[in-house]
């Protein structure tokens, strides 16, 4: 999607540990007009299925789950991390590993919201090892709904996350895959 890989060239920082700053339009400033044209790729490259529901993981994901959910106009549901006092029904739960934060955490799913009857198209801002994916892969298992795919935004190829999925058979869509970031240089895959 060339109009976000030149955001990311013009906007992008990288950080040490592999970490590529967005704030200004994706993790903290959000621009809403880029978040409609993603969606809006999101619905063309997943427009074969019949999607029932986007899942994603808070909070970096929402917003763009969002533009997501309105544009296939299906509701949008978001992990919650932790043990959220707030949800007192029964859960589908995943432990899993924060990139950022370096820490183990856990995220639920209320059962009420997720069945055997939905497809899940499965949304999140960024791809670096994959674990936060693996986790709503385990919870959209748990649930026994069929899983149409996993759109991502930011895909760092370099790293193992993406390569697992794909071996998986799991359809990837990443709309910006970046193939490197040696000495704060951004290079595109394709
Ligand atoms: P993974 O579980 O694939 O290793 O990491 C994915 C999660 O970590 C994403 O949900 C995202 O919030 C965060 N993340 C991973 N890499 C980056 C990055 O380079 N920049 C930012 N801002 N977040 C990242």
């Amino acid at each position: 999607m060339d109009i976000l890989k030149k955001r990311i060239l013009e906007d992008g920082i990288v950080l040490e540990g592999n970490i590529l700053k967005v704030d200004s339009f994706l993790n903290h400033q959000i621009d809403v007009g880029l978040l409609d044209e993603m969606a809006l790729e999101f619905r063309r490259l997943f427009n074969c299925e019949k999607i029932t529901k986007i899942l994603t993981v808070e909070s970096s994901g929402i917003s763009v789950a969002c533009a997501a959910g309105r544009v296939f106009g299906v509701p949008v549901l978001f992990a919650k991390k932790g043990n959220s006092r707030t949800l007192s029904e029964s859960t589908y739960r995943e432990e899993s590993y924060s990139f950022t934060k370096k820490e183990s955490y856990v995220m639920n799913v209320s059962k009420k919201y997720l069945s055997a009857s939905d497809t899940v198209l499965i949304i999140d801002d960024f791809l670096a090892n994959g674990l936060a994916i693996d986790a709503l892969l385990g919870i959209v298992g748990q649930s026994g709904a069929r899983l149409a795919g996993v759109g991502i935004v930011i895909e760092k190829a370099f790293q193992q996350g993406g390569k697992k999925l794909r071996e998986k058979n799991i359809r990837l869509e990443g709309l910006a895959i970046i193939a490197s970031m040696t000495n704060g240089k951004i290079t595109f895959k394709e």
